[in-house]
């Protein structure tokens, strides 16, 4: 039987460890708290977490999904807003001791992978997948492939421009990019509560927080707009914690998306919720390793 292999989620919190063979079973997973988040403490504790689930479950390759904007040609992180002490960190060098074959890969673009091998993507040929998180996140799939750009930067969807006013600040520095509306800590410094709790609102039917949702539907459809129109691609597919709102933010988001869309593309485009949940990441990670 062929090894399998092991996949990692590095996110800004926890990491998230599973053996996953060649066809996307899960044989097992875990998640770990970070133990530090010291540079070289991260990566001792990583190192020792990989090298002891290879020897446990017997593992041929590891694949990592990584929150970090990277130039793939060097290896150099250029940003990684949820774990900032990778920035400027060569990451190829910090796994280059790893003793099996390895691969890395920002996160939204395993994601959209997963989505493209067993999601929604085995039916679609072009989409982009969008991660609503903490922040906003995007991995495109043209033609069954990955898109990268020319380093492996491309489509951080979350920092298009969408409101002019200056008044929305977003996490990369400028301001009013679709990810000053459209994810969890937007929500949270708009509201002064969490995203789950404006969830739980919404669900209970709380003016206040089905009006927000609504607001947030309508920014993520302009979004989404000025991407249908320069891609004219089939589908959006929508991931992360802040997707399971998305009874709540679609009718708005579809209306707008179609309204700002040319009468051509915004014919058949489509929004839909991805139903792999957290797993995306991970299983796109392995599959990133098995289409190398
Ligand atoms: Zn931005």
């Amino acid at each position: 039987m062929t090894k399998p292999i092991l996949s990692i989620d590095i996110g800004g919190t926890h990491l998230r460890f599973a053996s996953i063979d060649d066809s996307g079973h899960i044989l097992k997973k875990e998640t770990y708290a970070h133990a530090t988040l010291s540079r070289d403490d991260f990566f001792k504790d990583l190192d020792q977490k990989i090298n002891q689930w290879i020897s446990a479950h017997t593992c041929r390759a590891v694949a990592m999904a990584l929150p970090i904007v990277m130039d793939e040609k060097m290896g150099v992180v250029y940003d990684a807003p949820n774990l900032p002490f990778l920035r400027g960190q060569n990451i190829y060098q910090r796994f280059s001791s790893l003793k099996v074959p390895w691969v890395l890969e920002n996160d939204a673009n395993c994601a959209a992978l997963g989505e493209a091998w067993l999601g929604h993507g085995k039916e679609i040929d072009s989409f982009c997948f969008l991660t609503l998180g903490t922040g906003v996140g995007g991995g495109l799939i043209l033609n069954r492939k990955l898109w990268k750009g020319v380093r492996g930067m491309a489509c951080e969807i979350g920092h298009i421009k969408i409101d002019f006013s200056n008044q929305f600040p977003c996490s990369c520095g400028d301001y009013g990019c679709l990810e000053a509306f459209a994810s969890s800590s937007a929500l949270q410094k708009r509201t002064g509560i969490t995203s789950k709790d404006l969830y739980e609102k919404a669900k209970k039917e709380d003016p206040e927080a089905l009006a927000l949702f609504k607001e947030m539907g309508k920014k993520l459809g302009r979004g989404i707009a000025s991407v249908s129109n320069l891609l004219n691609i089939e589908c959006f597919i929508l991931g992360g914690r802040l997707s399971g709102a998305f009874p709540y933010f679609y009718p708005s988001a579809i209306d707008m998306a179609k309204h700002s869309s040319m009468k051509g593309p915004a014919e058949h485009l489509e929004i839909l919720q991805s139903q792999l949940g957290d797993d995306a990441g991970m299983l796109g990670a392995a599959y990133r390793y098995l289409i190398l």
